[in-house]
C-alpha cells in the first residue's frame, strides 16, 4: 500500500543517549521516528499512531518491557523488536506469551540494529496473501497459513508470530533438515550470522505449546526437521 510513505517506528527507552542514537540511525536509514521513554506513554502511541514497529527496552521506570509487550499484544501484532541489558532475559522476552518478534542484548552495534528493523519489516508485509487458503497437516495438528491459526484436532493453539513462521518453515521442508542458521534467514530474514539461541527457544515454545502434536525432531549438531507423515493435505 503506501509506497511513498516512511515507515514509523516507535521507539520506547528511557536511557536518552540510546533512545537518541537509535533514532538517529533510523532516521538516516528514512524511517520516521517516535521516541517515548516509558510504559504507558507507549500504549499510548501505539493506540494514536499504530506504528510499523516498536523499538522496546526491557527496563522502563513506570512498567516493564515485557508487561508493555503483553499489553500491545492483546491489540496488534505490530512488530516488536526487544532490547535488553542482560542475555538471561532472553528466554523470558521470545517466550512466555509475551510475543517479540526479536531482541538485541546492550550493548548493540546501531547498524545491526537498522539491519534486524529493515527485516522484520521485510517479513511483516504481507507477502503471505498469496498463500492465502493454504494449510499444512502433520497428524492432528494443522496449521492455516491464511487465518494463521495452529489448531491441534478441535483444540485452537496460540503461538506467536515468528513461532507460528518458523512452524511453518519447518513443515513445508518436511523430511529436510534446516539448519539454524538457516531458519535464522528465512524465518527472521538475517543475512548475516545470527544469534541461532533464538531458533532453539522458539522450538522450545512451539514443544511446549503443542505438547505431543510438535512434530519437529531435533538433529543433533545440524538443526531441526518435521519427519514427513502420514498424513499431508497439501494447498
Ligand atoms: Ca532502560
Amino acid at each position: 500500500m503506501a509506497t511513498g510513505k516512511a515507515k514509523t517506528v516507535l521507539i520506547v527507552e528511557d536511557e536518552a543517549s540510546i533512545a537518541s542514537f537509535v533514532s538517529l540511525y533510523l532516521r538516516k536509514s528514512g524511517y520516521d521516528v517516535r521516541t517515548v521513554a516509558t510504559g504507558s506513554e507507549a500504549l499510548t502511541q501505539v493506540a494514536v499512531d499504530a506504528p510499523s514497529l516498536i523499538v522496546l527496552d526491557l527496563m522502563l521506570p513506570d512498567m516493564d518491557g515485557i508487561e508493555v509487550c503483553r499489553r500491545i499484544r492483546r491489540t496488534t501484532e505490530v512488530p516488536i523488536l526487544m532490547l535488553t541489558a542482560r542475555d538471561e532475559d532472553v528466554d523470558k522476552i521470545i517466550g512466555l506469551e509475551v510475543g517479540a518478534d526479536d531482541y538485541m542484548t546492550k550493548p548493540f552495534n546501531p547498524r545491526e540494529l537498522v539491519a534486524r528493523v529493515k527485516s522484520i519489516l521485510r517479513r511483516s508485509t504481507p507477502e503471505r496473501a498469496q498463500g492465502e487458503s493454504e494449510q499444512m497437516q502433520h497428524g492432528d495438528l494443522v496449521v492455516d497459513a491464511g487465518r494463521r491459526e495452529v489448531r491441534v484436532g478441535s483444540e485452537e493453539i496460540q503461538l506467536a508470530p515468528k513461532e507460528f513462521d518458523l512452524l511453518w518453515e519447518l513443515l513445508d521442508h518436511r523430511g529436510l533438515v534446516l539448519t539454524r542458521d538457516q531458519l535464522l534467514e528465512r524465518v527472521w530474514g538475517y543475512t548475516f550470522a545470527g544469534d541461532t539461541r533464538t531458533v532453539d527457544v522458539h522450538v522450545r515454545q512451539i514443544r511446549r505449546k503443542l505438547g505431543d502434536a510438535s512434530p519437529i525432531v531435533t538433529v543433533w549438531g545440524v538443526g531441526y526437521k518435521v519427519s514427513p507423515d502420514r498424513a499431508t493435505a497439501p494447498a
